[in-house]
């Protein structure tokens, strides 16, 4: 497992969309160049991707839809009804609260902030509630995940706040690159470096063709 890519969980994530796509319009079966099509990587990026998990498909055959979409959401660990809060709850915050609104995948249980002016306030399905309480909240709830969302200078501090409060997972969306806790998994999500990404490759496009294959 430890050599697995990082580029390849988020591979996965396209196929799974792909297979859902295909569910949904009552295809039984797919080839891993029809996956490949659907997440613009070649198919025997898709066959290597796959790999790293067990042995899915069969040669000339190809793949079942709803068995390997089963298999990638069991992999990415969907289905588990994860528990999430998000502490910050301002301009980020607010519009993410909105967005787990009839999540069949992940609760929303509670949203965080220090301002007196958004405390008790509704986002989404939650309330807002004074950050003080979020031991509390974590405990009662059985949270499991955090979406930062706090200004990047206090960013650390409640990272601890949380990891200290049992928080297993943070999505980091705060400038912060934040220390590594023990028992804590943190994927940072930055959509200005997806653009920064994007100015360099529209200046080199030849880079991304060769990284593509
Ligand atoms: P914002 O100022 O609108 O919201 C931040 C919220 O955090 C405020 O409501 C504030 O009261 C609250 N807050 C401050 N200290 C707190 C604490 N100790 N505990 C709980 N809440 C606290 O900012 P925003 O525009 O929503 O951005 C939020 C964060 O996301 C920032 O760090 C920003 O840099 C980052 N951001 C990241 C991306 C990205 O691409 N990843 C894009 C935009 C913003």
């Amino acid at each position: 497992m430890s050599k697995i890519p990082d580029a390849t969980i988020t591979r996965l994530v396209h196929y799974l969309r792909a297979l859902e796509q295909m569910e949904a319009e009552g295809k039984v079966r797919t080839s891993s160049e029809e996956l490949a099509a659907a997440a613009a990587v070649t198919a025997f990026q898709v066959r290597k991707d796959l790999a790293y998990f067990g042995s899915y498909g069969t040669r000339g055959v190809g793949y079942t839809v709803p068995v390997l979409r089963r298999e990638l959401a069991q992999i990415l660990g969907m289905g588990r009804d994860w528990r999430l809060i998000i502490v910050g709850m301002g301009r980020l915050g607010q519009a993410l609260a909105d967005y787990f609104v009839g999540s069949q995948i992940y609760s929303l249980v509670a949203g965080f902030d220090v301002d007196p002016d958004k405390l008790g306030k509704k986002a989404g399905q939650v309330t807002v509630q004074h950050v003080s309480e979020l031991a509390k909240v974590v405990a009662e709830k059985h949270v499991d995940v955090a979406i930062l969302t706090v200004p990047g200078d206090v960013a650390q501090e409640v990272a601890e706040a949380l990891a200290a409060a049992g928080i297993k997972g943070i999505l980091n969306f705060t400038p912060a690159v934040l220390k590594k806790h023990h028992g804590v998994t943190v994927e940072n999500a930055d959509f200005m470096a997806g653009l920064s990404r994007l100015g360099f490759f529209m200046i080199n496009p030849r880079w991304r063709e060769e990284m593509m294959g």
